[in-house]
């Protein structure tokens, strides 16, 4: 991803580091650990009461993706397979 105000289309100037790191901030943001009333499927395969989930993934309420999703384990580092 490059910045708009930048020239280097490689993704490494300032400018291009601080688009990226306004871009983490955001979609952190959007994720956010929800405590109540979300319904999905846990990592056994049952229907349960998810909680934390996340407040993007999924369709909350519904199919509630657990909190940290792989979206957030991904800009935390971890290795999502
Ligand atoms: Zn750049
Ligand atoms: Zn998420």
């Amino acid at each position: 991803m490059t910045s708009a105000n930048c020239s280097c289309e490689t993704g490494t100037c300032t400018d291009c580091a601080e688009d990226m790191q306004t871009f983490i901030q955001r979609v952190r943001e959007l994720h956010q650990p929800v405590h109540e009333n979300a319904q999905g499927y846990d990592e056994h395969g049952n229907y349960t009461y998810i909680n934390p989930g996340c407040s993007e993934c999924g369709t909350f309420g519904e199919f509630t993706v657990p909190w940290p999703c792989p979206t957030i384990r991904l800009l935390d580092g971890e290795e999502v397979s």
